[in-house]
């Protein structure tokens, strides 16, 4: 575990079997320095234990970087719960789940993500309070993060049309969408709104549908979507979206989405600055989602504060476009060691104290 390639000095990492319900989850708290870990559980049937471990410790580093970029009093944390879940168990799953969150004693607060719903937050609320995404207390979608999210990513588009084209409009600029779920949706209405044009590609026919019906977007093959001849490409399904190879023969000058770690290496990254593609780091353009449930759990949740927050992520990837410039660095290296050092700065003022 200690030599575990994406171990970073986790704060814990909890391993949980359940026999009566069947639960198999992991949850990794990467860094309680800002505050509680916050972060979703991801319910996803991965091939082997080893590859859901590597997803718990990158994802909740990943949270602990985006929770620090954006200015939220909060550590960083995950959860996987390794399915398939059987439909007859799912309750009793997402029960047992919850009593492994409330061992935690509040270090780490779950929410939903990749294969959880509201609903299901909701019965994870029977057995823990620490758990957040579950009320309309904010916006029209009844505790779903994702509109704010897509809200977050269509203004980091915005801020990295304007930094790489010196276009102030999205009105003509072409976006590519991987992935037509959530976020995926709500950012093809975003986008449509403001004029752009639309490729898009899922691997469930019928979202493809329904978006080109509502957004006016063509679709393309999954396996081409990546490639199209566009502005901006936008992986919005799972990570490790762009690997060398797709980095290597992508045509667009942006890669701007929602996906959590969407360079499958760290060369992916380089290729992409090598070739001046611009790229906006994965965990500083999707904290939308993060920002809503952060004033849903402190209890301050006033909607006009928390859109303004998510509105700040648009100057906030500009200020890393433009120190990454004047580095000759990549953005994602640069958004790093800013996250490191607000974290590293929380750590030692904990120490003092
Ligand atoms: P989701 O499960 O609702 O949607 C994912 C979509 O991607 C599904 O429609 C699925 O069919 C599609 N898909 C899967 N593999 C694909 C492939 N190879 N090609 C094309 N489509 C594919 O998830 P979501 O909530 O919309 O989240 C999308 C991504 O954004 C995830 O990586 C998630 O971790 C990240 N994210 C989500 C939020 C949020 O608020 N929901 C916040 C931050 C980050």
């Amino acid at each position: 575990m200690f030599d575990h390639p994406d171990y970073d000095a986790h704060d814990k990492v909890l391993m949980v079997e359940d026999a009566a319900s069947g639960l198999k989850a992991i949850i990794a708290v990467h860094s309680t320095a800002l505050g509680a870990a916050a972060g979703g559980c991801r319910l996803w049937a991965y091939d082997s234990g080893v590859n859901a471990l590597s997803d718990a410790l990158r994802l909740s580093r990943g949270m602990s970087y985006k929770n620090a970029m954006a200015n939220l009093p909060m550590g960083g944390g995950k959860a996987v719960i390794l399915g398939p879940v059987p439909a007859e168990r799912r309750e009793a799953v997402l029960e047992a789940f919850g009593r492994a969150v409330d061992s935690l004693d509040g270090q780490y607060i779950t929410a939903e993500d990749v294969g959880v719903s509201v609903a299901d937050m909701k019965i994870v609320a029977r057995t823990t309070g620490y758990v957040s995404g579950l009320d309309a207390a904010v916006g029209k979608s009844g505790g779903d993060p994702s509109p704010f999210t897509a809200r977050g990513v269509r203004v980091g588009i915005e801020a990295a049309v304007k930094a790489k084209l010196g276009r102030s409009d999205l009105a003509g600029i072409k976006v590519a969408v991987q992935g037509l779920g959530h976020v995926g949706t709500y950012l093809c209405e975003e986008l449509f709104n403001l004029g752009a044009k639309l490729v898009v590609a899922d691997i469930n026919p019928e979202r493809v549908e329904e978006v080109c019906n509502r957004f006016a977007a063509e679709s393309v093959s999954v396996n081409n979507i990546l490639l199209q001849t566009v502005d901006v490409v936008a992986p919005c399904a799972l990570g490790g979206a762009i690997s060398e190879d797709v980095a290597s023969r992508l045509q667009a000058t942006i890669v701007a989405g929602a996906a959590n770690n969407q360079l499958l290496t760290a060369g992916a990254g380089r290729i992409l600055g090598e070739r001046g593609i611009l790229y906006a780091p994965d965990y500083v353009i999707n904290a939308g989602g993060i920002i809503m449930v952060a004033g849903e759990i402190s209890g301050r949740n006033d909607e006009a504060d928390i859109l303004a927050q998510v509105d700040a992520i648009g100057p906030r990837l500009f200020d890393i476009f433009t120190k990454a410039k004047s580095a000759n660095a990549l953005t994602n290296v640069i958004a790093d060691a800013m996250a490191r050092d607000k974290i590293a700065a929380a750590r030692a003022r904990v120490t003092e104290a």
